[in-house]
């Protein structure tokens, strides 16, 4: 699989895979004449999410015929961020491509990416996309919100980001020395900045299968997302409660005249609706801070990031 000569840069090709057995086969076939064409030396690192399919037999198989791929397997489903980790962890090259093995990232988009890293001198080159494929209504409007929230809270733009990108091996090192283990790969990249190229492209249909996110998960990394780059809803809470201290005293004052004035105060609805609202108010700010707690309780346990079962690795 090596083509380039010794001097081309080394170009490492990061996929995640869960349940993608299906279509390894094709995916590396098509990856391996997109590389050739880059006229650079590369590797290809799979990683192996824990799937119940036969993806790791498929990986084994195709490793015999493929020198300059390395992959590796997860004991269980760590999620694709994890599985990300684990394989940018191990690539080796002067850039590192990551994009998903569904099939929609388009492998065709990897020696423009390759050409446009090569003569813009940028340190990361972003492919945004342009149509988010075919997505049912709930996915678009979920993606929607979140990106909306996530602007407005953290300042970072992210909407039409997607995981398919390449970075230099500066931003990729810059990447592995950021240990935390609620690993939002989106957000971090943007987080460091760097100077960035975009692509734009089309989302393409998934080639088989279904996607590995229930509603559920794509909701619980909506959450990590908001968490990890934006402190501004452990802020609401103190603010919410000024602003209702405010009411209070008001309310508590108004309270006394009407009592000090002798005419009985018989607000029974009102002392309903505080309570509701109060009540309310006190388990979303409770729930709030559980979140971030929850995020520090996961950091400080300092717990391995993912776990490796098997590796393939040819030079080793
Ligand atoms: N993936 C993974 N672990 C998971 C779920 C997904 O490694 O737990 C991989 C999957 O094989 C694919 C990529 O992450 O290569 C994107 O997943 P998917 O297509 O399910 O996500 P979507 O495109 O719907 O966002
Ligand atoms: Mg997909």
């Amino acid at each position: 699989m090596d083509d380039g000569s010794p001097a081309a840069p080394l170009i490492s090709v990061v996929i995640p895979l869960y349940n993608e057995g299906s279509h390894v086969s094709e995916l590396l076939l098509d990856l391996k004449s997109a590389l050739q064409q880059t006229g650079c030396r590369f590797e290809v690192v799979l990683v192996d999410d824990g799937s119940p399919d036969d993806t790791w037999e498929r990986i084994k198989g195709e490793a015999r015929a493929l020198p300059n791929l390395r992959a590796m397997r997860l004991s269980r489903n760590f999620g694709k961020e994890l599985a990300l980790c684990a394989g940018l962890e191990r690539a080796r090259g002067d850039a590192v491509v990551v994009m998903d093995g569904d099939g929609q990232h388009p492998p065709s988009l990897v020696p423009i990416m390759v050409e446009k890293w090569r003569t813009s001198g940028a340190d990361i080159v972003q492919a945004v996309k342009v149509k988010r494929g075919r997505e049912s209504a709930t996915s678009k409007v979920g993606a929607f919100l979140f990106y909306v929230i996530l602007n407005k809270l953290s300042g970072f733009e992210l909407r039409g980001a997607s995981d398919f990108k390449l970075m230099n091996r500066k931003v990729l090192d810059t990447w592995l020395a950021m240990r935390e283990r609620n690993v939002f790969f989106r957000g971090m990249t943007a987080w460091m900045g760097f100077n960035v190229a975009q692509i734009p492209f089309d989302v393409a249909l998934r080639r088989t299968g279904k996607s590995g996110w229930s509603y559920f998960r794509r909701a619980k990394l909506a959450l990590i997302g908001i968490t990890t780059f934006s402190s501004f809803p452990l802020h609401f809470v103190t603010f919410a409660g000024v602003i209702f201290f405010i009411f209070a005293v008001g309310l508590g004052i108004q309270t006394l005249y009407l009592k000090l004035a002798g005419r009985a105060f018989t607000g029974f609805a009102t002392v309903i609706l505080l309570e509701l609202i109060i009540g309310s108010l006190l388990m979303i700010s409770l729930g709030i801070i559980g979140e971030y707690l929850a995020r520090i309780y996961e950091e400080v346990k300092g717990r391995p990031r993912y776990i490796v079962s098997e590796s393939i690795d040819p030079e080793q």
